[in-house]
């Protein structure tokens, strides 16, 4: 069945090509969504859009920034009307021992993954529906959960782990509008998040010591997502979905 028909729905972070936000897109729209893929201008978001295709849009949006979020949603509900999907998962990462962490350093990475989520869900949940089945995706992290292990510093953890209390903040102010809101926490992923630093063999490797022996693909953090942006989980709502081949269990 196809569990998103007619939705429209925003994807931050999604240009990438081996990223999860691309495969969370590509996902949605075989699942019969329209999906607009906001990233960077540098990752050519349209490019994206194109090759997803089913009326997917490409955005240009930093997320860092407020006023370009407010543009980037007011250029999708001009064409769509409205959004009724959000996931947040705009994300970057820095491997960084704690007394090396710069005010640049957590300003872009708290910036892009705190500050960003709160942005984007402010800029887009005027335009969400209520009561219709409307949901918002977050994606956080094991290492929010973990204390690390994946890749990012401390800063990174805190915020991973911020996205998860907002999410749970979020998810009480807006259930009572209809409008659900849940995290994925993604464990070790075959993406290029770590821009080489952290080549696939090295992930191949690590993911040995996983109860399920391997790391995790895109598509499969995608899957995820799908289920909660889809009616598959119209109960739920404040809960953080860990997807991570048993790599941590709590
Ligand atoms: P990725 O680098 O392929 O995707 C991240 C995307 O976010 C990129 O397209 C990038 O351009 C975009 N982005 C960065 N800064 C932005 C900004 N200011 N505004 C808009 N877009 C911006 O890596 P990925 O692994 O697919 O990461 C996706 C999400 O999953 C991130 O939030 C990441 O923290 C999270 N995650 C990844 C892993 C992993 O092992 N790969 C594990 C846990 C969580």
């Amino acid at each position: 069945a196809r569990l998103l028909d007619g939705r429209r729905v925003v994807v931050t972070g999604a240009a990438r090509e081996r990223g999860i936000g691309r495969a969370t897109a590509a996902l949605f729209a075989a699942h019969g969504a329209r999906v607009a893929i906001l990233d960077l201008a540098g990752e050519a978001p349209q490019a994206a859009a194109d090759v997803i295709g089913n009326g997917a849009i490409g955005v240009v949006a930093d997320v860092t920034d407020a006023a370009a979020c407010r543009t980037a949603i007011a250029e999708v509900v001009d064409a769509w009307g409205g959004v009724d999907v959000l996931v947040n998962n705009a994300g970057l990462t820095q491997r960084r021992g704690l007394l090396d962490v710069t005010a640049e350093d957590y300003e872009l990475v708290s910036g892009v993954i705190l500050k960003g989520t709160i942005q984007m869900s402010q800029a887009v949940l005027p335009h969400m529906p209520r009561g219709a089945a409307s949901a918002i995706v977050n994606v956080s992290s094991l290492s929010a959960l973990q204390g690390g292990g994946v890749f990012g510093g401390p800063h990174y953890c805190a915020a991973k782990a911020g996205v998860l209390g907002l999410t749970r903040a979020m998810a009480k102010e807006f259930g009572p509008q209809g409008i659900r809101v849940n995290a994925v926490a993604p464990g070790l992923t075959m993406t290029d998040f770590s821009r080489g630093a952290n080549p696939d063999a090295n992930k191949i490797e690590a993911g040995k010591a996983y109860p399920l022996g391997r790391p995790g693909r895109p598509d499969e953090m995608a899957q995820a997502c799908l289920f909660l942006a889809s009616e598959m989980s119209s109960y739920i709502t404040g809960v953080t979905l860990d997807v991570n081949g048993g790599a941590f269990i709590h």
